[in-house]
């Protein structure tokens, strides 16, 4: 009790207080008071109530955070209007027939007391038409019956227009508890766990559409549809960047009558906050049990302090549930917690280690004559080798013959450097290939502590470019136009990107992002650096037009033995923090998985190497990890792979080797815009920050129409 019940504490005096008995009015003010803490727990009761009614739209009207007016319309089965009378007296309730009804219905609290307890602290008015009434009827309440609208009026309900369904309005709530009033000052506050309430209704409901509005306002806070699922729900309320991170989860317990659904976010997504929507048995309420252990599941997959999303409806045997415990609190406990909990911990964890493959990749050779060998090195360097399971092995197929051809040979000098075709024969490399295997491993997300990493995250997300960030988000990607540009929607615009730009910057980002936590993507054949850096030099000469490597610079010989000394002497550094792999004797024989399925065009490994060899600066860490992230990013941005004509010095021949070279380039370009719209356009959709500079570039991204527009040409069609 408060000091003000107790007026004898003031006066100092001894004087024994009389027992009054209370007003059965302000008995029944506390109760309700007990039940009701704020609007948003009021708001809570009238939309199970809708939900009851089976309504499949509900609309919510908010004044002043709820305090002025709480407002809900549905389009249920409404209340028949003899029923009208005493719908807000405590303990009417049309759900339960009977005693024994109690233990199987569920439980949190009410049963007949949420719309008594809200006119015991509010001016109800209850509009209500069933669909076998011609008309709808209004009524007025308080403390729990009904009354007239006006004094002198009658109080019998008032027949009016209005459609199928009930609206309740409360208005002024608390007018009568000023101390609760006085603890409720901030209407935003409020408001904002009425939005709270609504998001979770409105993502659990499918096929229900929720709006909430403040009046007055004509964009609604929350607006989903019947048509979206729980997933375009989550997307509507908490937007793409949450939901494009989301696995769903489905599993059920029969020994414990358990039901489990959700959707919770990935390993790679992670927030300050634990967002954590829990429904069981339909009913919103929290568990703290439930949260910790999900935390603590996650803890094994997030860096620190970060927390996950968590969407989780259980649906088990109501008769577990437990009913004692305090309607304000939300909280449940139920029989078998302990298992139960366990089981969910199961299900979560599965969906983690499954989505975290993609993480870890370990590549293997499929080659058969050197499968075993470097299967074996997989081995030996991993104390503890993870099973591989066939269904795991991927082979990039339609990638492998164009790799295969780059490693093949190298050019003796035709005019576009390093290769020619196999049937050529002469100054073969090595036969080389290349492939992924995905191994499974539940290795945890390694968390980066350097400070030159996260500033660098730092100034990305600084140099975001706020309005196309959104819109990289949430765009709808529409097709490949060539081999530089992609169309994406978004909301009603159209835009032109240049891909093979913004790739660049989506590998730098990729590079920080998943900086120490990248797989490999495994050459079967090594390639030895200081060959490639040779080439890259050849193709200098050729781009400088000179017949002979000036004399003023360093001889190429030279200049490549730098470059293989440099990396190898890097190479602990370049595998544990970017998965390049460097041998002793200066091979590359790994490179980074930088998007699960993606491998850069080899073409650029040469200048990427001797790049590296000449572009960094090594000796200041966070300008090497950016300069080095460049390169890579460099590397790894999208280009088609020229198809190369083996009898290009021939040039002779006529229509048909020119329609035989097109039908493979065509082919080739396929291949590539596949790869494109399959991997690059969705991973702009994640995480990815377009920076100011680039987007100010001219032709990187470009509005090219309003589909509005679009509709109207094609409506005149
Ligand atoms: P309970 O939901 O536990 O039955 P309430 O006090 O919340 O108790 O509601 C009392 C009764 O009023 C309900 O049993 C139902 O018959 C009726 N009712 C309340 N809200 C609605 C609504 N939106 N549509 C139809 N009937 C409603
Ligand atoms: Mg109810």
């Amino acid at each position: 009790m408060s000091a003000d019940t107790h007026p004898s504490q003031n006066t100092g005096t001894a004087a024994v207080p009389t027992i009054q008995r209370l007003d059965e009015a302000v008995v029944n003010r506390i109760a309700a008071g007990e039940i009701i803490h704020r609007p948003a727990n009021a708001l809570k009761e009238l939309i199970e109530n809708s939900l009851d009614a089976k309504s499949t739209s509900i609309q919510i009207s908010v004044k002043d955070g709820g305090l002025k007016l709480l407002q809900i319309q549905d389009n249920g089965h409404g209340i028949k209007v003899e029923d009208m009378s005493i719908v807000c007296e405590r303990f009417t309730t049309s759900k339960l027939r009977s005693f024994d009804d109690l233990s199987s219905m569920s439980t949190y609290g009410f049963r007949g007391e949420a719309l008594a307890s809200i006119s015991h602290v509010a001016h109800v008015t209850i509009t209500t038409k069933t669909k076998d009434s011609n008309c709808a009827f209004k009524a007025s309440y308080s403390d729990g019956v009904i009354i007239p609208a006006k004094p002198g009026a009658t109080a019998e309900p008032k027949p009016c227009a209005g459609n199928n369904g009930t609206q309740i309005s409360a208005e002024d709530l608390f007018y009568n508890v000023p101390t609760r009033r006085k603890a409720l000052k901030n209407p935003t506050e409020e408001y904002n766990r009425i939005l709270d309430i609504v998001n979770r209704y409105a993502i659990h409901n499918e096929g229900v559409s929720f709006t909430c509005r403040k009046i007055g306002s004509n964009t609604p806070d929350v607006h989903t549809t019947t048509a979206s699922a729980v997933l375009d729900n989550i997307r509507q309320i908490y937007g793409s960047s949450v939901a494009n991170e989301l696995l769903s989860l489905e599993q059920s317990y029969p020994i414990y009558s358990l039901k489990i659904k959700g959707w919770i976010s990935n390993a790679n997504y992670s927030v300050k906050k634990f967002a954590f929507l829990l429904f069981i048995n339909h009913r919103s309420v929290d568990s703290p049990a439930i949260r910790k252990a999900i935390e603590s599941v996650y803890a094994g997959y997030l860096p620190k302090n970060t927390h996950p999303w968590v969407y989780l409806s259980l649906e088990m045997d109501s008769k577990n549930v437990d009913v004692n415990v305090h309607p304000t609190k939300r909280e449940v406990h139920f029989i078998n917690e302990e298992e139960i909990i366990a089981k969910i911990c199961d299900a979560i964890q599965d969906r983690l280690g499954d989505a975290n493959v993609s993480r870890n990749f370990l590549t293997q050779t499929l080659l058969p004559q050197v499968s075993a060998k470097s299967r074996t090195e997989e081995t030996s360097s991993k104390k503890t080798a993870p099973k591989i399971y066939e269904y795991d092995q991927v082979r990039t197929d339609s990638r492998a013959q164009t790799l295969d051809s780059f490693l093949i040979t190298r050019s003796s000098g035709g005019s576009h450097g390093r290769m020619v075709s196999p049937a050529n024969g002469s100054g073969s490399l090595e036969q080389g290939s290349l492939s992924s295997t995905t191994a499974r491993s539940k290795k945890p997300r390694i968390e980066v502590k350097l400070t030159s990493i996260l500033q660098l995250r730092d100034e990305i997300r600084k140099q975001g470019h706020p309005i196309l960030t959104p819109i990289f988000a949430n765009h709808t990607f529409v097709g490949i136009l060539d081999n530089q540009r992609g169309l994406i929607q978004n909301e009603l615009a159209l835009y032109l990107i240049n891909y093979e730009a913004v790739s660049e910057e989506l590998f730098y980002q990729i590079c920080l992002r998943d900086f120490s936590n990248f797989g490999f993507i495994r050459l079967s054949t090594p390639a030895p650096i200081k060959d490639m850096v040779l080439m890259a030099l050849d193709d200098e000469q050729e781009l400088m037009e000179k017949s002979e490597w000036p004399e003023e610079l360093k001889p190429k010989e030279e200049i490549a033995e730098t470059v293989r000394s440099t990396l190898v002497s890097r190479k602990e550094m370049l595998r544990e923090y970017f998965s390049i792999c460097i041998t002793d004797t200066g091979e590359l024989s790994a490179i980074p998985m930088m998007i699960k399925g993606y491998i850069p065009n080899l073409e650029k490994l040469p200048d990427f190497l001797w790049r590296l060899g000449s572009e960094i600066n090594w000796a200041a860490e966070k300008s090497c990890f950016q300069t080095l992230s460049r390169e890579i990013a460099i590397f790894y941005s999208t280009q088609p792979e020229r198809v190369e004509d083996p009898l290009e010095e021939v040039d002779s021949e006529g229509e048909n080797m020119d329609g035989n070279r097109k039908s493979l380039q065509e082919l080739q370009d396929a291949q590539f815009q596949h790869m494109v719209s399959t991997l690059i356009f969705p991973a702009f959709k994640k995480q990815f920050i377009p920076p100011k500079a680039l987007i100010e570039k001219s032709g990187v991204v470009v509005q090219v129409a309003q589909v509005k527009d679009l509709y109207k040409v094609f409506e005149r069609c």
